[in-house]
């Protein structure tokens, strides 16, 4: 069974839709269960909250990360989540996706979606890939203000109705991911609602403080873990 047909596996204990690292009720010792990849350190926009330095050359020889992946399965992995920097951008990112979905990992992609295009949404749909497009408020404005890239709202409204028009939010979620910040809190709820009423999954992501200082410390929240 592919893991579109098990819908049920999508779902964790709260009956939340299963969004990326919930992997609550599933630490069953010493087996890897997730595993998180960022896939190379580019960008194409320039988010002041962003937790990458630098010029952000890097990226996965595919070669290498391909043997990872394998020595992970072998040790139970069952779901991965690929960033980045932006991952769309990793020109072996196809190579790994099928890689993984032969393998038969749960794929989630994290994505800013200003470079979505309907055969990359395609192919991430044929290969069961959840897409998470981080996504700061739903007030054009103010994303665009947190992105430091005017234009990118517009891409990612873009991206969702892209996704949405291969089949996302029917038979695979599609997740937005708000962070908590200052410049955001006043559209938290209507963002929320917005994104429920479209069908997408809404994922709290909350900086604890300095995230460069802490080393990406982060914790993820569905609204149901909130409300709870
Ligand atoms: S989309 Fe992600 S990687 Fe790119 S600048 Fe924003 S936070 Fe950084």
């Amino acid at each position: 069974m592919g893991l579109i047909e098990d819908k049920s596996a999508r779902r964790d204990q709260r009956g939340n839709i299963d969004p990326w690292y919930n992997t609550k009720g599933r630490n069953d010792g010493d087996n890897l269960v997730y595993l998180s990849v960022a896939l190379n350190g580019a960008c194409n926009i320039d988010c002041s909250f962003c937790y990458v330095d630098g010029s952000r050359p890097g990226q996965w020889n595919p070669d290498d990360l391909e043997r990872v992946l394998g020595e992970a399965r072998e040790l139970g992995m069952e779901k991965i989540q690929l960033s980045g920097g932006e991952p769309t951008l990793y020109k072996h990112l196809f190579r790994i996706v099928e890689y993984l979905h032969n393998a038969g990992v749960e794929t989630l992609l994290v994505t800013n979606g200003t470079t979505m295009m309907p055969d990359m949404a395609q192919r991430l749909h044929d290969n069961e890939v959840i897409v998470g497009i981080s996504l700061e408020s739903i007030v054009e404005e103010v994303d665009d203000g947190l992105t430091r890239s005017p234009g990118s709202f517009q891409k990612k409204m873009e991206a969702i109705r892209i996704l949405k028009g291969v089949g996302y939010t029917e038979d695979i979620p599609l997740n937005i991911i708000v962070k908590t910040l200052k410049a955001n809190q006043n559209t938290f709820l209507q963002t929320w609602q917005w994104a429920l009423d479209n069908g997408l999954q809404p994922i709290l992501e909350m900086k604890l403080g300095n995230c460069k200082e802490l080393n990406m410390l982060y914790l993820f929240f569905t609204m149901k873990d909130v409300i709870d």
